[in-house]
């Protein structure tokens, strides 16, 4: 793309970090010939969050829910550049960032300079540092994270199989426990027990009665950002599927075999053969590295920015969006992620119109013209309407092919459950996939499942 507009203007530089909900969205919407764009990921491809707690068993197909990002760039209007490659730090005061290949046996590390940077490098899951969980769990956030999930489970499985009934190394390698009540730990709890009773039981039943799934949760109720009505249908729906539901359940400490929680005063050990860590998500280095250098990031729970998604400290040059910023009453989801990028999409429009009228200005002469770009000007700046987020709903899918939903309308909030709600959450996230190949082919995952079951293989 040329440095310049026809106009002789320059062609301002936009570096977007990441390629998930945000980055993607954004990167989806925004008129890419605006502005010479540069994405920098180490992820070639944007991955369908909503349905990775489905993967790991083989209910959907891992390549089923990821689009790669040429596919994305490649639609857009104008060029766009990409590197495979981690932002390892931001300057904000040079407008640089430092990046470092993530391509494998393709190392370098340069610096990119930016006019405008757009910051969507999610999270990463946290462990509140307690001892041992980044050496002994698994945590579902990535794919590689749901492959090594699922061979833990073959594994254990085909362990078990050698070992005699009464072995309690068996009765160990069997257990398989998820910590966090939250959605992702419930969504993935459901997914495993649906496995065991409904796959596992036909290809060895004698193992399949063994395998106990514990879900440890440190709130008195699991779910806890849905009416209460659903979290109890939850729960309840959970005793009867024979999922142990350990609430008031706080895990203390970690080794490669066992879990130890506090209970009210009591402390309990549990033996472990898989345990998938899903306690929510904390800042990654870069965004650490980024808040360290701005007097105004003080929080420690992601970017500050302002309601025009602005990062408090670089509002000329930096905005923030999705997982990796906080900012009250906005939750980490990919709604959340995904409405602040169409936002931006927009803003980002302003802003070209902005530069082009200021390099317009700083062009003329003429005293009437210059008073009457600068009103134009201050018109289009006065257009900026802060962020208004809609809340759609929240839904999850509990397990036996039943789900809940939260859905708002309006000022209205209604709450269904069941079966009838699992075809809703089947249609919405059919609806909410990235592309048409997305779509078929997660509907013909489910459709295999529905005939042939899942597969039993690594
Ligand atoms: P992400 O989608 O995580 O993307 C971050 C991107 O940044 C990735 O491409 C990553 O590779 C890249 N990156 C990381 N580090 C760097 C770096 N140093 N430099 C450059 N790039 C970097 N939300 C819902 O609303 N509904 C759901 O049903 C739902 N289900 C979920 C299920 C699971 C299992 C999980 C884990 C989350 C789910 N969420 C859901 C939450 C949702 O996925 C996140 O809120 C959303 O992904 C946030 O989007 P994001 O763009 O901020 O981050
Ligand atoms: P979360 O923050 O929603 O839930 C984590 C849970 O872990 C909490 O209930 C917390 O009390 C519990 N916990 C924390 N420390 C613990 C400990 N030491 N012992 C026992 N329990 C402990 O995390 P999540 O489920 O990973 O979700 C992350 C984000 O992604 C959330 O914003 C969520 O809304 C979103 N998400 C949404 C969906 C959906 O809409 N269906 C699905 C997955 C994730």
């Amino acid at each position: 793309q040329a440095a310049t507009f026809a106009n002789g203007s320059p062609r301002k530089t936009l570096v977007v970090l990441g390629t998930g909900w945000g980055s993607v969205s954004l990167l989806k919407h925004l008129d890419t010939s605006l502005y010479n764009v540069i994405v920098v990921s180490p992820r070639n491809y944007f991955l369908f969050t909503p349905l990775l707690p489905s993967t790991p068993v083989g209910t959907v197909e891992l390549k089923s829910i990821v689009e790669p990002v040429r596919s994305i760039t490649r639609s857009s209007p104008g060029e766009v550049h990409y590197y495979e490659a981690e932002a390892k730090d931001i300057d904000p005061v040079a407008k640089t960032v430092r990046i470092k290949s993530a391509t494998k046996d393709h190392d370098y590390e340069l610096d990119l300079n930016y006019d405008y940077l757009v910051v969507g490098v999610g999270a990463q899951p946290t462990t509140f540092g307690i001892p041992g969980v980044f050496e002994n769990a698994s945590f579902l956030k990535e794919i590689p994270d749901a492959q090594d999930i699922r061979t833990k489970i073959m594994n254990n499985i085909e362990k078990a199989a050698t070992l005699s009934a009464n072995d309690p190394e068996r009765k160990r390698l069997l257990s398989f426990v998820v910590v966090g009540g939250g959605p992702t730990g419930v969504e993935f709890a459901a997914e495993l027990q649906d496995y065991v009773d409904q796959d596992l039981s036909k290809w060895i039943p004698e193992i399949s009665k063994e395998i106990k799934v514990t879900l440890v949760e440190a709130l008195p109720n699991i779910l806890n950002m849905f009416d209460k009505s659903l979290w109890q249908y939850a729960q309840d729906l959970f005793a009867m599927e024979k999922i142990d539901v350990k609430l008031k359940t706080m895990v203390k400490n970690v080794n490669s075999t066992t879990i130890t929680a506090q209970c009210g005063d009591a402390t309990e050990d549990i033996p472990y053969g898989l345990l998938v860590w899903a306690t929510g998500n904390a800042p990654r280095e870069v965004s650490k590295n980024l808040m360290a250098k701005l007097e105004q990031q003080n929080s420690r729970r992601g970017l500050l920015i302002n309601d025009k998604m602005q990062l408090l400290g670089a509002e000329d040059s930096i905005w923030a969006i999705g997982d990796c910023t906080f900012f009250p009453g906005l939750f980490p989801t990919a709604q959340v992620a995904h409405q602040e990028a169409e936002y931006l999409t927009e803003t980002l429009k302003q802003q070209y119109k902005i530069d082009q009228l200021k390099w317009e200005i700083s062009k003329t002469t003429n005293a009437t013209e210059t008073s009457k770009l600068h009103s134009k000007l201050d018109r289009i700046v006065k257009q900026q309407k802060p962020f208004k987020y809609n809340h759609q709903g929240t839904l999850a899918y509990i397990g036996s092919e039943q789900a809940i939903a939260d859905v708002a309308v309006g000022e209205s909030k209604y709450q269904m459950a069941g079966s009838f709600t699992f075809l809703f959450w089947k249609s919405a996230y059919l609806g909410m996939c990235l592309s048409f190949r997305n779509r078929i082919l997660v509907a013909m995952d489910w459709a295999k499942v529905y005939f042939l079951g899942r597969d039993s293989s690594v």
